[in-house]
């Protein structure tokens, strides 16, 4: 089954971190329509708010960063037929656990990785 949540809202999930509509922080200085500056939706003025809410992992370094440094997260770019994939893996765990995650930027590769520490049950809390 795949599963239809976008990226940054399952990392959000596996982190513990709140994702319901209360958390959005409407920017109200759009016309006919409010947008969150958290998730990057938006929403008409009379209809109902998306149902989820979770900052821009997969996009926005200044919510990312924390992780990475928090995760000790190390990215290395690598030459792939032409252009540069981006291995994400975590450091230091202690034993032979090898983590190692690649996509096509460097944001998405730590929410890949973390998303298969959780799967690991290796996200410290
Ligand atoms: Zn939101």
């Amino acid at each position: 089954m795949a599963d239809e949540k976008p990226l940054h809202v399952r990392v959000a999930e596996a982190l513990g971190l709140p994702t319901e509509p209360s958390q959005h922080a409407w920017d109200e200085a759009a016309e006919g329509y409010r947008a969150c500056t958290r998730c990057n939706q938006s929403a008409g003025w009379n209809s109902p708010e998306p149902e989820w809410c979770a900052s821009r992992y997969d996009t926005d370094w200044s919510a990312t960063g924390p992780l990475i440094e928090r995760l000790r997260i190390a990215l290395t770019p690598i030459p792939y037929g032409g252009r540069i994939l981006w291995r994400a893996h975590p450091h230091d765990f202690g034993d032979k656990t090898y983590l190692d995650v690649q996509h096509y930027t460097p944001l998405e590769a730590v929410c890949l990785a973390i998303l298969a520490l959780a799967d690991a049950g290796r996200l410290p809390k």
